[in-house]
């Protein structure tokens, strides 16, 4: 145990002055921040934007990286989101800036087209379909005229399966009408 923890920090042979590269990002060690890993080390950008906030990032909060450079943690470069579904929203938003120069416009991945991101299906919160109505329409239509054979064999099971409560319904519905009829012979007497 005690090996473990000498071979850690600045006893490491890795040992980089407390700052690591992974992924494109910086950590710098910081072992008592709560957002620490296992080996003590925090993303430079969570410090950074912590400075300017003025405390600890509040859970599930994101940083983001306006220019895309991931190791640029200069103050002005960082954004703070306040979940990932925010995070992600923007992402979107800037590939559609750096594509079209505008922000409403989404990315269709089957037509590859840029269409009005309102008219995209909801799918929760912020987050919508990858593909556009048109492209959704089209595969739900061809999808069913594929599938016509497999469709049928559905039904037809769901009748054998419901058999009971489809002839008690047509049962219930002939004795209705029949009461219906009576009723209305006897107005009309
Ligand atoms: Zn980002
Ligand atoms: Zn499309």
């Amino acid at each position: 145990m005690s090996n473990i923890r000498n071979t850690k920090g600045a006893n490491s042979p890795n040992w980089r002055g407390g700052r690591q590269a992974c992924k494109g990002y910086i950590r710098i060690l910081a072992p008592d921040h709560p957002r620490a890993n296992r080996r003590g080390y925090v993303f430079e950008h969570v410090i950074v934007a912590e400075e300017a906030l003025g405390r600890f990032l509040p859970r599930g909060h994101v940083v983001h990286h306006i220019n895309g450079v991931k190791s640029d943690n200069r103050k002005n470069n960082l954004v703070i989101c306040q979940d990932n579904a925010y995070h992600t929203h923007l992402h979107t938003r800037q590939k559609a800036f750096r594509a079209t120069g505008r922000t409403d416009l989404r990315h269709c991945c089957t037509c590859k087209e840029w269409k009005p991101l309102g008219s995209y299906r909801k799918i929760s919160g912020q987050e919508r379909d990858h593909h556009c109505p048109t492209c959704r329409a089209i595969a739900r239509k061809e999808w069913r005229l594929k599938n016509v054979d497999y469709l049928k064999i559905l039904k037809r099971e769901w009748k054998r399966k419901h058999r009971n409560q489809i002839s008690q319904l047509r049962l219930f519905l002939a004795a209705l009408s029949l009461l219906l009829s009576s009723l209305k012979s006897r107005i009309k007497s």
